[in-house]
């Protein structure tokens, strides 16, 4: 999966594209001769990365507003925070201006 157009993640897809080009695709080539190398070794080079990503990845705690249950997407949290894969309640925009609304 591509991480969003200009977040820090595509940033840094970015640069490692500009770093990679720039060394004439010797950052392709370290990968091609990782995976090769790791097959010679009956290592599985996806499965490894998979897992390394996911040590390093952080937590998503999915976004809901608790009045009208709009999905408001998702924030970062540690990986090992008791709220990770669990989904926390906000309250979206138009809630909170029917709210104040009410209050006038
Ligand atoms: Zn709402």
């Amino acid at each position: 999966m591509l991480p969003e157009p200009g977040s820090q993640d595509w940033d840094k897809m970015a640069e490692f594209m500009r770093a990679d080009l720039v060394s004439n695709m010797t950052l392709s080539k370290i990968i091609g001769m990782t995976r090769k190398q790791y097959k010679e070794q009956g290592r599985d080079f996806d499965e490894e990365f998979q897992k390394w990503k996911a040590e390093r990845s952080p937590g998503i705690i999915k976004v809901k507003c608790s009045w009208c249950g709009l999905d408001m997407g998702t924030k970062e949290c540690d990986k090992n925070d008791k709220s990770n894969g669990k989904t926390s309640h906000s309250i979206c925009d138009e809630c909170l201006d029917k709210i104040e609304k009410k209050g006038e």
